[in-house]
């Protein structure tokens, strides 16, 4: 029989009334045999998640031994939703107590972050009457805390197998020393997509509070396009660069294992979506730009040195430098005799871009350094999309006609991708010119 795993993200799950919701869609179809949960999300804005409050749990516990303050909203939170739901035999309050004294004993951020997941999967399995299958069970990382592959796919299997439905919490597993690690914040999405390939799943179903994966993102434009279909590789470029709808890391299981994956809308199901293709099954659509994502916050570090390009070993020494001090970077344009270092400003607060500058100039005695702080990246996507002059020429041209002042642009290697560097200040703007050039007058090329 046709497997699906779908996975419900927090803004589908944060109330009784939601979660009921995602049962009935659950019920509406037996191939929806595995579902992977969040934790209750915002129910309006201003609202606190539930993995936020647990953080402050940890703070609280690891501060003065006890979390009792933190942990009272999620206590009510969690009665609350078990008594909408009119589950009178689940013994929520006991679980709530075991998981606390738990996150007190235990000591862990990764652990106490966990607890949201796990208790929302284990009384949405009580409502539904399926398996609760913890995923400490079947999803690991190894040593180097990176996930691993065969040992968790062998446990998905052999675990799931036997169970004709169950309901497995997102965003960890256990770690090598058998204690419980945390993917990155939105990471429910990688568990789904783990799930979805350990079982072989016909399809991955992405259960949001959007229609779809839209053309920008909605709340700098009112109403995008949807995106009907994208491929692996353009989704990829887009989540990386912020459109957080799916998780950047959560394409891979599924790419591997050619799992296509439709991200619904809970709270619209009729609604078609955005189907993920991989790249060998999606048909090109001529020179389309298939969407725009950005962030801010970046710092560029510029560097000039005559007859760069004969020095062998420059991009290494500098890059040494920033492994050493385990320093990420985000992009690395260069020209003949210039190298630009494109890199979270998080990253270097609190005098780390002093330092970093001062041990760059020391390992490769550049001419010249020029440090642009307070950037915006911004990507535009498509396949194909760099081959034509015509989309650049658009690109650059809107940009010059809304006023934004380019300041670095990276084409890399990608043959998807057009990266823009721009002031914080001109993000919102740039991304709605690029916008508005591609999808309100498009034209026959893009169609
Ligand atoms: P979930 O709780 O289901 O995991 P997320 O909040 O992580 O949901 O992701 C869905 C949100 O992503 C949407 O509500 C929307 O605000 C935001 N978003 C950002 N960029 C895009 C985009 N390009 N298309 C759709 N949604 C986007
Ligand atoms: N609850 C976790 C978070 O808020 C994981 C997730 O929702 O995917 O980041
Ligand atoms: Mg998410």
């Amino acid at each position: 029989m046709h497997v699906k795993v779908c996975k419900f993200g927090g803004s589908s799950l944060a109330d009784g009334n939601n979660i009921r919701r995602a049962a009935e869609i659950l019920r509406a179809d037996e191939t929806r045999r595995y579902v992977v949960v969040s934790a209750p999300g915002k129910r309006f804005s201003g609202d606190v998640k539930i993995t936020d409050q647990l953080y402050e749990c940890y703070r609280e516990a690891a501060e003065t031994g006890s979390c009792v303050n933190a942990f009272a909203p999620v206590r009510r939170r969690f009665l609350s939703i078990v008594e909408e739901l009119g589950l009178e035999h689940f013994d929520i309050a006991s679980i709530l107590d075991e998981c606390e004294r738990q996150i007190i004993a235990n000591k862990s951020a990764d652990f106490t972050a966990s607890r949201g997941e796990y208790l929302n999967a284990r009384l949405i399995a009580a409502l539904l009457g399926w398996d609760f299958v913890d995923a400490q069970e079947i999803i690991y990382f190894n040593e180097r805390g990176m996930f691993d592959e065969a040992r968790s796919y062998r446990l998905i299997e052999r675990r799931l197998k036997h169970c004709k439905n169950a309901v497995i919490p997102g965003f960890y597993g256990m770690d090598a020393w058998g204690c419980v690690k945390t993917f990155t914040r939105g990471g429910s999405d990688i568990s789904g997509s783990i799930i979805a390939r350990g079982v072989n799943a016909e399809l991955y179903e992405n259960w949001t509070d959007v229609s779809g994966f839209l053309a920008c993102d909605p709340r700098i434009v009112n109403n995008p396009q949807k995106i009907g279909v994208i491929s692996f590789k353009e989704l990829r470029e887009l989540s990386y660069m912020g459109a957080n709808v799916l998780h950047a890391d959560a394409i891979y299981p599924v790419r591997k294992g050619d799992i296509p994956i439709r991200i619904k809308n809970t709270f619209r199901p009729m609604d078609e979506g955005t189907l993920i293709l991989p790249s060998k099954k999606y048909v090109k659509h001529g020179n389309r730009v298939t969407g725009i994502a950005g962030k801010k916050d970046f710092t560029v570090i510029f560097l000039e040195k005559q007859l760069m390009n004969a020095e062998i070993g420059f991009a290494r020494k500098v890059l040494s430098v920033l492994e050493k001090d385990g320093i990420n970077f985000e992009h690395m344009p260069s020209g003949i005799d210039t190298l630009s270092l494109v890199i979270e400003s998080k990253y270097l607060a609190g005098g780390v871009l002093d330092t970093l500058i001062g041990q760059i100039k020391e390992a490769v005695n550049p001419d010249y350094v020029r440090v642009l702080e307070d950037i915006a990246l911004v990507a535009t996507v498509g396949h194909g999309m760099t081959a034509s002059v015509g989309t650049s020429a658009r690109l650059f041209t809107a940009l010059s006609q809304a006023g934004v002042n380019v300041r670095m642009i990276d084409q890399g290697s990608s043959e998807i991708n057009i990266i823009v560097g721009i002031d914080n200040a001109d993000y919102e703007k740039c991304v709605r010119a690029i916008y508005f050039e591609f999808f309100s007058n498009a034209t026959e090329a893009d169609e």
